[in-house]
Formats: C-alpha cells, sequence, structure tokens
C-alpha cells in the first residue's frame, strides 16, 4: 500500500549485490503539478500536428530505442536483477509496441453513420493528459503499453516508475527527447505513490490514470477517480492456473512449467503460481517437473545463461518466506532448485503442496518463485479449482483434445490464456484481467479506445 513518510531521494540497489547504482531524486507535489501544467499545453501542440508527422515522431522514438536496446538491458539487469535475456527482450518490447502504434495517428478512424436530414460522423478525441503508474517487476514493457497508445491517441503522458525501478523509464524520457518529441510530451517523475501517484488522482488536468500494481492500491485509485469521474484502466495482480491434463504431452507440459511461474523470479502478474495436474497422471508429472525445476539456472542475472535473478528487494523475498517458511498453515515443499549463497536477494525455485484450497500459498498472489501444485478429478473440477480464486488474468491448458482446449477456455475466467504453452503477451493482441486482476484492456488494437473519447458531430444538409 502507498507509505505515508515523504522521503526526497531513494537510493537504488542492485538486487543481485545489494551495491548502491544511483541516487534518485523523487518529484514533490510542487513539481508534478509544474510537469502535469506542463504536458496539458504540449498536448495542445501535439494533437494539432498533422498524423503523419506525429506517426513519423513515434518511428523515430521507436528508432532510437532500438540504438540504445542494450545499454537500457544492461540498466534493467543492474537496476531490478532481471536477467539479461530478458532485459533485452523488454527493451526490444518496447520498440515494438512504440513501432506497432506508430501507424495509429493516421488510422484513428470514426465512422459515418446514416441518419435523416443530414450526416453524422464519428472523431476520436484525445483524452488530454494521460498519467501512467508503473509497478517494479516490469518497469520497461509497462511503461511502453502506456505511454505508446496513449502518445499515438495524441495525448500527453506523465509517467511515474516504481520507486524501487526509476533508471530505464528516466533514459526512455531522455530518449524521447534525442528521438525529437516535443518537451514535456512525455514527462518521467520519479516518485513516491503517496506523494506523485496520489497527486495524479487529483490533479483535475490529469483525465486517465493507466495503472498497473497491486488489487489494493487499484482499489484506492478506482475510489479516487470517482471524485472527477477520471477514465482508468487497471492491470492489477494474479492468481493463474496451469491445468495439465492426463492427455496432454506431459514431456513438454512438465520442461515448461518452470518458466511459467520462476520467470522473473515469479514476480510477474502472469505467473502461473498454481499447478493443477489431473489425479491419474500426478506422479508422472511431478518426475518430470522435479528434474525441470532442478535445471532452472538461477545465478548472476548479467550472464547471458541466467534463467532467474534475484528478487527485487530484501522486503520482497521476506514476503515470499512467509508464505513458505512462516506460513500460518504448514507449507509442505516438495522440492526446490537451487539458488546463490551471499550477497543478493535470492530465492530459490520453491514447489509447494498446500494441505487445503483456504492456504494463503494457493490463495494469494505470492509475486515470487513459490508454486503450488494440486491434483483434480475432472474437466469439471479443473474449471471450477481454476476459478475459485477473486483474480482472473491468465492462464494456461495442456491437453491434445482440440474441443476440450476450446471448452477449458471457455470456462476459465481470465483475460488471457494460452493452449499447450504458457505465452501471455504479444502487443498486437489485447492484455487484461477478469474480476479484480483488472479493468479495461492494454495492448493490440483495443487499447487506442481507453486514450480517447468517441464525439459525435451531426451536421444538417436540409435546405
Ligand atoms: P504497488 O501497487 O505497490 O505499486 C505500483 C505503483 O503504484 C508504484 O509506482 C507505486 O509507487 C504506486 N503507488 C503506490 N501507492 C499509490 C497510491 N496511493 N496512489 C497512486 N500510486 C501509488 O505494486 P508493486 O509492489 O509495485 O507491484 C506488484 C504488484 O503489481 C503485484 O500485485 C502484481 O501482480 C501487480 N502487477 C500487475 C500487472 C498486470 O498487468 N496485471 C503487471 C505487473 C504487476
Amino acid at each position: 500500500m502507498s507509505e505515508r513518510t515523504v522521503h526526497r531521494s531513494h537510493d537504488v540497489l542492485d538486487p543481485a549485490t545489494e551495491q548502491l547504482i544511483e541516487t534518485v531524486q523523487l518529484a514533490d507535489v510542487d513539481r508534478t503539478d509544474q510537469a502535469i501544467e506542463q504536458a496539458s499545453v504540449a498536448q495542445r501542440g501535439w494533437a494539432a500536428l498533422a498524423p503523419a508527422d506525429r506517426a513519423r515522431a513515434l518511428r523515430r522514438f521507436a528508432e532510437v530505442v532500438d540504438a540504445h536496446l542494450e545499454e537500457l538491458a544492461l540498466l534493467e539487469v543492474r537496476g531490478a536483477g532481471h536477467t539479461l535475456s530478458n532485459a533485452r527482450w523488454e527493451a526490444g518490447n518496447v520498440r515494438d509496441v512504440l513501432a506497432y502504434y506508430s501507424a495509429a495517428p493516421e488510422r484513428l478512424f470514426g465512422r459515418q453513420i446514416p441518419v435523416a436530414e443530414g450526416v453524422d460522423i464519428t472523431f476520436k478525441e484525445p483524452l488530454g493528459v494521460v498519467a501512467v503508474i508503473v509497478p517494479w517487476n516490469f518497469p520497461m514493457p509497462i511503461a511502453g503499453w502506456g505511454f505508446a497508445p496513449a502518445l499515438a491517441a495524441g495525448n500527453a503522458v506523465v509517467l511515474k516508475p516504481a520507486e524501487l525501478t526509476p533508471l530505464t523509464a528516466v533514459r526512455l524520457g531522455e530518449l524521447a527527447l534525442d528521438a525529437g518529441l516535443p518537451e514535456h510530451l512525455l514527462s518521467v517523475l520519479p516518485g513516491q505513490g503517496s506523494v506523485v501517484g496520489e497527486r495524479f488522482v487529483t490533479h483535475p488536468l490529469v483525465r486517465k490514470i493507466c495503472f498497473t500494481g497491486s488489487t489494493a492500491v487499484g482499489q484506492r485509485i478506482m475510489r479516487g477517480a470517482a471524485d472527477q469521474v477520471k477514465r482508468i484502466t487497471l492491470e492489477l495482480g494474479g492468481k493463474s492456473a496451469n491445468i495439465v491434463f492426463e492427455d496432454a504431452d506431459l514431456e513438454l507440459a512438465a520442461a515448461a512449467a518452470p518458466y511459467a511461474v520462476f520467470d522473473n523470479a515469479g514476480q510477474d502478474c502472469c505467473a502461473r503460481s498454481r499447478i493443477l495436474v489431473q489425479r491419474s497422471v500426478f506422479d508422472r508429472f511431478m518426475e518430470r517437473f522435479e528434474v525441470a525445476v532442478q535445471g532452472v539456472r538461477v545465478m548472476d542475472p548479467s550472464s547471458p545463461d541466467a534463467e532467474m535473478g534475484p528478487l527485487i528487494s530484501a522486503g520482497q523475498r521476506e514476503r515470499v518466506r512467509s508464505f513458505v517458511e512462516g506460513a500460518a498453515e504448514p507449507v509442505d515443499v516438495l522440492f526446490r532448485g537451487s539458488a546463490p549463497q551471499g550477497a543478493g536477494y535470492w530465492y530459490p525455485p520453491t514447489v509447494v503442496r498446500p494441505r487445503s484450497v483456504q492456504d494463503a500459498v494457493w490463495r494469494e498472489e505470492v509475486f515470487g518463485p513459490v508454486v503450488a501444485v494440486l491434483p483434480f478429478e475432472d474437466e469439471a473440477d479443473a474449471v471450477a479449482m481454476a476459478n475459485d480464486t477473486a483474480y482472473g488474468l491468465s492462464g494456461s491448458i495442456w491437453t491434445r483434445d482440440v474441443g476440450r482446449a476450446l471448452r477449458v477456455s471457455r470456462g476459465v475466467q481470465a483475460g488471457n490464456l494460452s493452449v499447450n504453452s504458457h505465452s501471455s503477451v504479444r502487443y498486437s493482441t489485447p492484455f487484461g484481467g477478469f474480476k479484480q486482476s483488472g479493468l479495461g484492456r492494454e495492448l493490440g488494437p483495443d487499447a487506442l479506445d481507453s486514450f480517447t473519447e468517441v464525439k459525435n458531430v451531426f451536421i444538417a444538409t436540409s435546405e
């Protein structure tokens, strides 16, 4: 939740070594107000540009990001402990999302609707200033999923990175200027949630909040946004299910399962942190899964071989531990992978079997490398167990039966499902949650709708 103590600066530590990387100055309310007002002025100029000029500016921004891919990736390795291969993908994702939405300014079509005695047309108008609030788990992609479509739709953006991970967002803000985007159009404001984030909610010139983070803070933002009927998009937590049926390719399902939950050290809202295995193949799956978990390479994230790095902070490691070592209900650890000793916020990949579906490790988002496994009886049981959660973000279904794959996909209440795969995110397809996992959709063609208002204009033609 939001912190109440006001800080002027934040020490960014390398999660793999606990060494200080940089002390970042934090914006206060006055600086936030100034950025919002400057953004409001910049937005009017930006929206008045020819669509082709806005498109070209976004393409240039994508090219500049591309030219700095390695620099951005290395910054994320040090500042957030992401593995090098993940961080390269993440920087590339910012480039790709910018390139994808650079096509939008020239394609923000309205409609012509048949009416009597005139012509009726609709326009997709920008909202004005859009605020993007980013969590620490995917600092670059989540920033880009907000700012790229927002800018493409003709808005200005004020962006607040998470306190723990401001470095790549600040650099992206500089690269936007290098690419020739107008000054103040994209302002990056490192700061506290309780200061900068809350001001985004209360400032009348901010017309929309695009928030990714915990469900608790999302609920608070939703309540605050009600005062000004402010638009919101919320991407919140998850407790997604990985469902393995007896007719699945068990080798493939077991080999892939660790990466569906331990990627980014489990700090992933789409993590499949509950594995549901049909009882008839439970033991066979678990034998293969154990081998796969022990094969996960947890090591210095700057190594090209690293598959998992450290957790983001000492506090996060304590939180993760509390679900296993300090749980109110005893948790049976079935097996573990390895992790380096010494400095750094390391925690090994851990597989547990809860004693009840009421256990915290089965119900709550751990946001760390801990996965809980339980057997199920049949298809109806699998769907019921998968849906027995307040969340609904993602999930996987492993089966060779096409009919079952479709039935279960339709039955699971979640926004992003994959069959015989764990992929959740493609920049060209919609992403978002059911139930308490969120509100609205990011990415793909749908995202632009949530950064524009539809305006209807009737023109009389009768004499
Ligand atoms: P968090 O909610 O504590 O913080 C997220 C952001 O909100 C940070 O920038 C923070 O400074 C800011 N914030 C905090 N209090 C605020 C307030 N009162 N007003 C405005 N802003 C405020 O979450 P976190 O710990 O940074 O991230 C972890 C959570 O994010 C997890 O629960 C995870 O599931 C969720 N998440 C969801 C998605 C998704 O797409 N659904 C993606 C990534 C992370």
